[in-house]
């Protein structure tokens, strides 16, 4: 861990991308850039749905605590939905 990983502080509020990139997160991240193009979302709705996840109560460290994903990991596969329907 870096001298300044401890005392860099993220919101409730995050998505994984505004937080450490730890391995774990580098991995989700690498994941989602390297799903099939059929069935990834498009750049301007992702941004949309993640935008929207931002500004939910129910996000909580970068998961979504109505269906326990990642919200951006959800955001990326186009044929998700938000549990709430909020996108
Ligand atoms: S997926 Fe829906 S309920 Fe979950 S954090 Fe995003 S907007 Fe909120």
């Amino acid at each position: 861990m870096e001298e300044n990983d401890k005392t860099q502080r993220y919101c409730r509020k995050c998505l994984t991308r505004d937080m450490n990139q730890t391995e774990y997160f580098k991995n989700l991240h690498q994941y989602i850039q390297n799903l099939d193009a059929d069935k990834k979302t498009d750049t301007v709705t992702y941004e949309k749905r993640v935008a929207v996840c931002k500004e939910c109560e129910r996000l909580m460290d970068g998961m979504c605590n109505a269906c326990g994903c990642y919200v951006e990991l959800r955001a990326s596969m186009k044929d998700r939905k938000c549990p709430y329907l909020y996108w």
